[in-house]
């Protein structure tokens, strides 16, 4: 059961001040900068938007906290989602406005072909891992509830040519049981303390009488205590253009983010992967030398170990730079750039597993998808960002990595952030600063992630006896 609502722990907050948060003057709107798009002509484009969020006028919110706050939080993916748990476990009320239009999740995400009945595919993040104790406690519910297991499956690194050493699991790898959607999806505990609106994507915030107002295209979705930016990448960078945010704006816009392709495939026969006597065949291997190829994952046989006589659906992923080489607009992939995608990623399995080119087997349902805002190449190394005159944070992996529970920390961080604030009643703003000015530095780790434990740098098993699977 969530505890009570923070009002009893708010000093000085009574029902009174949601009135006076309500009324007039309780924030100062930033001034609207003239709307121009690209031949002078009104409307809309990158230069104006870039310009517009250097010179917008901070919005300054003063009204006292309401007794009953509730937080907007724009993104369900993993940051999103535990920002909402851990706002919902100080008893603060929140609404997660997510665009999934199959799930809640982001980049959390798993396509069911036929139903799911035989072709499951994780198509962004393949596994986790935990090295912080806060999110080993969730990971631990989660397996508690049967959300998550263990990954015991072969995972290693393959050389081009065939060349496969397995990494040893120091660290356990957690998948979710049937995909990482579901795990998404089965996030939040079922309370009154959060709403979920999806698919639902928030085009404009709009600080009005000391709260924020919230759009989707023209229509209201509701008025706010404090808003979370839960997401990046260019949808964020446009919703804060005009937002009054210009700290939060500035922050976001030096984010860099990588794109990787995501080659699914499915295949009616196992695929001849190298195999360890004592393991079998690996499940999931990061491949190295090759351009077109930087991971390579079994779901079948991650997901469903028992299952026989069904087609291996296998997730493949680019490596960043051939991601930015062939980058064209996700939303529209061209079928010529889609085709040529597929041939190069299909090569690259070739060249991975050292097979001759044209002897792999053509796969039975093959799907491309571009992550044009795949993982973050920088970070400015705080857990959240908070703007305490604007009532606004952010949070996501970007702010402290690139993995999973990068964005969950990040999640319970704001939370946390955000309900202490409400506790100050709004009293000590400048105490609330957080992470508005640190510079940004480079993310290391793998083209899909980091994770801990899985040092694939350093040789930490001898060298595999390879034996061909099939
Ligand atoms: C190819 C790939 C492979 C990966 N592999 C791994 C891995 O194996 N292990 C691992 O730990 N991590 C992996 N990651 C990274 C991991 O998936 C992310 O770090 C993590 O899921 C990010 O969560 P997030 O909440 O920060 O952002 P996201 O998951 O991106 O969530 C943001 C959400 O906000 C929504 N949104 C955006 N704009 C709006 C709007 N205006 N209104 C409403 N909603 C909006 C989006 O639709 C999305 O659902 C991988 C990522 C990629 C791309």
């Amino acid at each position: 059961m969530p505890p009570p609502p923070i009002a009893a722990a708010l000093p000085g907050a009574h029902l009174g001040m949601v009135v006076a948060a309500s009324g007039s003057g309780g924030a100062t709107p930033p001034r609207a900068a003239p709307r121009r798009g690209r031949r002078g002509k009104p409307g809309f484009s990158r230069r104006s938007a870039i310009k517009k969020s250097f010179h917008q006028e901070q919005v300054v919110f003063s009204t006292p906290v309401p007794a009953d706050p509730t937080v907007a939080v724009i993104g369900g993916g993993a940051s999103g989602l535990s920002c909402a748990f851990a706002l919902a476990a100080r008893g603060v009320r929140s609404v997660v406005f997510d665009t999934g239009m199959h799930g809640l999740g982001g980049r959390m995400a798993t396509r069911f072909v036929d139903g799911g009945e035989q072709l499951v595919f994780d198509h962004a993040a393949q596994f986790f891992t935990a090295s912080d104790e806060r999110f080993q406690r969730l990971v631990d519910e989660w397996l508690d509830r049967g959300l998550i297991r263990e990954w015991s499956g072969l995972v290693g690194e393959l050389e081009a040519g065939g060349r496969f050493r397995p990494i040893p699991s120091l660290t356990p790898r957690y998948i979710g049981v049937n995909g990482m959607r579901p795990l998404a999806d089965a996030m939040l505990p079922e309370t009154d303390m959060i709403k979920v609106l999806r698919p639902c994507w928030i085009s404009k915030l709009e600080p009005f009488n000391g709260l924020w107002r919230l759009f989707e295209s023209e229509k209201p979705r509701g008025e706010y205590d404090a808003i979370v930016i839960a997401h990046n990448g260019k949808c964020a960078n446009r919703l804060l253009s005009t937002s009054g945010l210009p700290l939060l704006t500035k922050q976001m816009k030096r984010l860099e983010l990588s794109s990787v392709w995501a080659l699914l495939a499915a295949f009616e026969d196992p695929l001849p992967v190298p195999r360890i006597d004592s393991h079998g065949a690996f499940e999931g291997a990061f491949v190295r030398d090759v351009d077109s190829l930087s991971w390579m994952g079994n779901n079948t046989r991650k997901l469903f170990p028992m299952q026989t006589g069904t087609p291996e659906c296998w997730t493949f992923f680019s490596t960043a730079a051939y991601g930015k080489r062939n980058k064209v607009p996700q939303e529209n992939i061209p079928k010529v750039a889609a085709e040529k995608v597929k041939e190069d990623m299909l090569g690259g399995v070739e060249h991975a597993l050292g097979l001759s080119k044209g002897s792999l087997q053509q796969p039975i349902y093959t799907r491309v998808q571009l992550w044009g805002a795949a993982l973050p190449m920088n970070t400015p190394g705080v857990s959240c960002v908070f703007d305490p005159l604007g009532r606004a944070g952010i949070c996501g992996d970007w702010l402290t990595g690139s993995s999973i529970e990068a964005a969950v920390l990040s999640g319970m961080s704001l939370a946390n952030h955000i309900a202490d604030y409400f506790v100050s009643n709004g009293d000590r703003p400048e105490e609330f600063a957080n992470g508005l000015h640190e510079d940004l530095n480079a993310v290391e780790g793998h083209d899909i992630s980091q994770f801990p434990g899985l040092d694939t740098q350093t040789p930490q098993v001898a060298e595999a006896q390879l034996t061909p699977s099939i």
